[in-house]
């Protein structure tokens, strides 16, 4: 178990946490989620002491992590990373053994080990172990990082926005790979992420924080049907929101023609901004990467009439 106790955190002035609260249970899928700067990557850090808290006290399995000698507690702490930094000249097996290696596992567990663990992830082994970094793709890499921090078998895994710079099909493989590792092992995984749809998705347990506090801790069913503020509820809304059409739709179904006037509306504005603009204008002219196009009230109805039918 995770236990933090009034922990606080402070930047040269800035509070970044201010009396944390949280337990994590043993075995759990945790989920941290806030907009950028609520003080995600600061507690997640404070776990392996990469960050001190400037107060409280955090405890890890009855133990305070101060009191536990540093290069243990981290080894009981596999970390994973948004960029994750492969090692270029090392292959992808020593890559994976890197950790063992410098605690003087003999080489053959070492490559067994590797091997199991790109078996796990369905990497075969023959193909991948011996690779260099370069040779695999974004996704790949991101597995091998993943199973990287699961090499010594670690207590807990820390993840920190480990697929946000992924495109969405990678990401949801990702995201089901780590369901599975986490179903399959018995590790606390504690996941860092900026996408409320991504937490929902992970999370046994998911704490929503703002500005250096926590908002609301439950599970997604919690949260979804009893959201504890405002901002719980607003960041939840966002997230599953429609994304508003943009007048580029209407160009792209063909509607409006070309101008010689000044735009007045990008592509990129709404639909709605573009029916407020026409109650006061007969025709809007539009800035695209092919030129102005001016799109009048007719273009709008019969747009919407269409879509209504499709
Ligand atoms: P998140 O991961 O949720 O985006 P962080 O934990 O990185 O948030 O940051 C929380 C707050 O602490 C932010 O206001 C950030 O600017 C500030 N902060 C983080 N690291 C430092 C640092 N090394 N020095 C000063 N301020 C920092
Ligand atoms: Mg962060």
């Amino acid at each position: 178990m995770i236990e933090f106790k009034n922990v606080t955190k402070r930047y040269a002035g800035n509070q970044a946490l201010d009396d944390l609260n949280l337990t994590i249970p043993t075995g759990d899928f945790f989920v941290l989620v806030g907009p950028s700067g609520s003080g995600k990557t600061t507690t997640l850090k404070m776990l392996n002491r990469l960050i001190e808290p400037t107060g409280g006290n955090i405890y890890f399995d009855d133990k305070r992590i101060i009191d536990y000698d540093i290069k243990q507690l981290r080894q009981q702490m596999g970390y994973v990373l948004q960029n994750i930094a492969l090692f270029p000249n090392l292959n992808i097996q020593d890559n994976i053994a890197i950790q063992a290696e410098s605690l003087g596992w003999p080489r053959k567990q070492r490559v067994e080990r590797a091997r199991a663990l790109l078996q796990q992830v369905d990497l075969d082994p023959d193909t991948y172990a011996t690779r260099m970094p370069s040779e695999l793709s974004g996704g790949e890499q991101q597995r091998v990082g993943i199973i990287r921090a699961l090499a010594i078998k670690p207590k807990v895994i820390l993840m920190d926005e480990p697929f946000s710079a992924l495109d969405p099909i990678s990401r949801k493989q990702l995201q089901d790979l780590v369901l599975q590792l986490h179903h399959e092992l018995n590790m606390t995984f504690v996941f860092v992420t900026h996408d409320m749809h991504e937490a929902l998705r992970l999370g046994q347990h998911i704490a929503v924080m703002r500005l250096g506090h926590i908002q609301q801790i439950g599970t997604g069913t919690d949260i979804m049907q009893h959201p504890a503020n405002d901002f719980v509820q607003g960041f939840f809304e966002n997230e599953h929101a429609p994304r508003p059409t943009t007048v580029q739709d209407l160009l792209t179904k063909g509607y409006g023609e070309a101008s010689t006037a000044t735009p007045t509306l990008t592509a990129t504005a709404s639909v709605s901004d573009l029916a407020a603009a026409l109650k006061t204008q007969s025709t809007v002219v539009v800035a695209t990467d092919q030129g102005a196009r001016q799109l009048g009230t007719p273009d709008l109805l019969d747009y919407l009439a269409n879509k209504e039918a499709d």
